[in-house]
């Protein structure tokens, strides 16, 4: 689709009929408190567009029956692709902000650029939609990026580095959009997720590397260089473990997932491949077992009461795959929580856990490529 500058009422406007369903230009104007006039202007020019369809008349007393509007959900897409180590999750969302198509592939070759061309066959095939109904792919990037240059500039557990996507967008001409994963599964927490209520929020993705996604006032912050939330690196240990960074004591050397299943597989004998084989196996009665994770939730929740020293946030959430043991690791974490106490923090500050998994970076990568024509908070 044309890229074309949204203005504000645009983006409300769209964003009020994604929320209420079809509905007629008086009850939009009435509900957004803006003239009719107004509103009649932008839904023209959203009608001309194709992205709303006029879809019947609504019920009157008197007079002309006025013409009921809606969102052309067939129209127009988002493709959110989140980019992992081995393999890449991606999805297409429509503009109700439901997810209609999702699948993995793997991440084999670590040829991104013919990944992305398939992954777009793939979904224009399944859904028979063109090219045109794409209005933009967002990226996620477990690393630093450059958004505006769409530049995946530098992640230490992935073999994509310094890869800019602007050749990519000039061959396809469809609008990209890059973003790092913690950042953008805190975006999509914002947005869809269990941080909606909250304005302010700090998302930590627990996978094989730890980073952190920050929102401040609902919009998320990424710092003067993009590189805001790399709280994996931040050194707990003097000369501790040697990180996949080049420096020694990082975190993410504690709190990787990977550093929790290796450490399993070491107590236990058995070969550990996945944190659902950690969670199966893990038995609390046994001495051996509980060290490990009290071990582990230690540098959690240091990590956590950081988090909230620096930032004093609405809630912390716990996300990317380690979110989806919230039965098994909330008990622990709070525990902990009361054996470490600070005067200076609050007893009852919020954990939640995220509402979208490991699903979180791939939606908030498909919700920015939206950003730019309806308004999401
Ligand atoms: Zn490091």
């Amino acid at each position: 689709m044309q890229s074309r500058k949204r203005n504000e009422n645009e983006k409300v406007i769209l964003a009020k009929i994604s929320e209420c369903g079809a509905i007629t230009k008086y009850d939009l104007a009435e509900q957004m408190n803006i003239s009719i006039p107004t509103v009649t202007t932008n839904v023209n020019k959203l009608l001309k567009e194709g992205v709303i369809k006029e879809v019947g008349v609504a019920d009157a007393d008197y007079g002309r029956k006025p013409i009921l509007i809606d969102i052309d959900y067939n129209r127009y897409f988002s493709i959110g692709i989140d980019i992992q180590e081995h393999f890449i999750y991606y999805c297409l969302m429509n503009l109700r902000l439901e997810v209609v198509f999702e699948k993995t592939i793997g991440n084999k070759e670590n040829n991104l650029e013919k990944n992305i061309k398939i992954i777009i066959n793939t979904v224009l095939d399944a859904y028979k939609l063109k090219k045109e109904n794409i209005i933009g792919i967002g990226i996620s990037y477990p690393g630093l990026v450059e958004e505006e240059t769409l530049l995946l500039k530098k992640g230490p557990n992935i073999g994509v580095t310094n890869l800019s996507l602007e050749s990519l967008r000039n061959e396809l001409e469809i609008n990209f959009y890059v973003g790092n994963e913690a950042r953008l599964a805190a975006f999509a927490e914002n947005v869809v997720g269990v941080s909606k209520a909250y304005m302010n929020s700090l998302y930590i993705s627990i996978k094989e590397g730890i980073g952190a996604g920050i929102i401040v006032d609902k919009r998320y912050y990424a710092g003067s260089n993009e590189a805001a939330g790399e709280i994996g690196h931040m050194v707990v240990q003097k000369e501790g473990k040697l990180c996949n960074c080049g420096n020694k004591g990082c975190i993410e050397s504690y709190l990787s997932t990977h550093t929790l299943i290796s450490e399993f597989s070491k107590v236990t004998g058995v070969l550990l491949n996945s944190l659902e084989e950690v969670f199966e196996l893990y038995d609390a009665s046994k001495e051996t077992h509980k060290k490990v994770m009290q071990e582990y939730v230690e540098y959690l929740v240091l990590l956590i009461n950081n988090s909230f020293l620096i930032f004093d946030p609405d809630c912390v959430i716990i996300g990317g795959k380690m979110s989806e043991y919230q039965m098994q690791i909330e008990p622990l974490i709070k525990q902990t929580m009361l054996d470490h106490p600070c005067s200076m923090l609050k007893a009852d500050r919020k954990i939640e856990f995220s509402a979208l998994g490991y699903r979180a970076s791939k939606y908030g990568a498909a919700l920015r490529a939206f950003e730019e024509i309806i308004a999401l908070i």
